[in-house]
């Protein structure tokens, strides 16, 4: 229902990422147009209380829809978006905060064209982008910083945490299970960067 409530939104091409070509002006005007529209709809279906027992790291690519990657996940999903789904320590703690407000399974993802890997690799946005870079470089290091830390070590062995790594394919949205890095408490190897 609410994914066919999206696909009616689609024909507005204002909010076509391929027109480059419109005003801030008339993006934002777009915005807000959209707000009413949504809020209205708000007013009518009042939210019901809910608490999610499933948190997301996904890439800020916007062609990654998490609505439609799991079904509507605007209420029973927490969902961190970073470039190249790299943690800092900031998002670490969200994460755990999630773990501790009632998260049961944690889904790690990374994607297929991301721009923030290309970036990695481009010497040039190397020297442009430093912060963003650095942290997909720490990518897999920081994910196995996250499993030591000791609520969510604790959680996994005492198997009231699930911990999953995906590839998503940003073409199909379809997702395959890796383990690039472990997750589970055991000592880690320093993971390799995928090139
Ligand atoms: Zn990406």
């Amino acid at each position: 229902m609410a994914n066919a409530a999206y696909r009616m939104q689609d024909h507005l091409v204002e909010y076509d990422l391929e027109h480059h070509d419109i005003t801030p002006e008339q993006v934002w005007s777009e915005f807000k147009l959209q707000n009413q529209l949504a809020s209205k709809v708000r007013e009518t279906f009042p939210r019901r209380t809910v608490h999610p027992v499933v948190a997301m790291l996904v890439c800020m690519d916007a062609r990654i829809d998490t609505n439609e990657l799991v079904g509507d996940t605007r209420h029973n999903y927490y969902i961190v978006r970073t470039a190249g789904s790299a943690m800092s320590l900031k998002e670490e703690e969200m994460l755990e905060l999630s773990v501790a407000n009632g998260v049961k399974v944690l889904i790690l993802t990374r994607h297929s064209d991301c721009a923030a890997e290309k970036a990695a690799k481009d010497p040039e946005l190397r020297a442009r982008y430093p912060a963003m870079v650095a942290a997909v470089d720490e990518r897999d290091a920081r994910i196995v910083e996250f499993l030591a830390r000791p609520v969510i070590a604790e959680r996994i062995r005492a198997g009231a945490l699930l911990v999953k790594q995906l590839d998503i394919d940003t073409a199909t949205e379809k997702v395959a299970e890796h383990t690039l890095a472990p997750t589970t408490s055991a000592p880690a190897p320093q993971a390799e960067q995928p090139h």
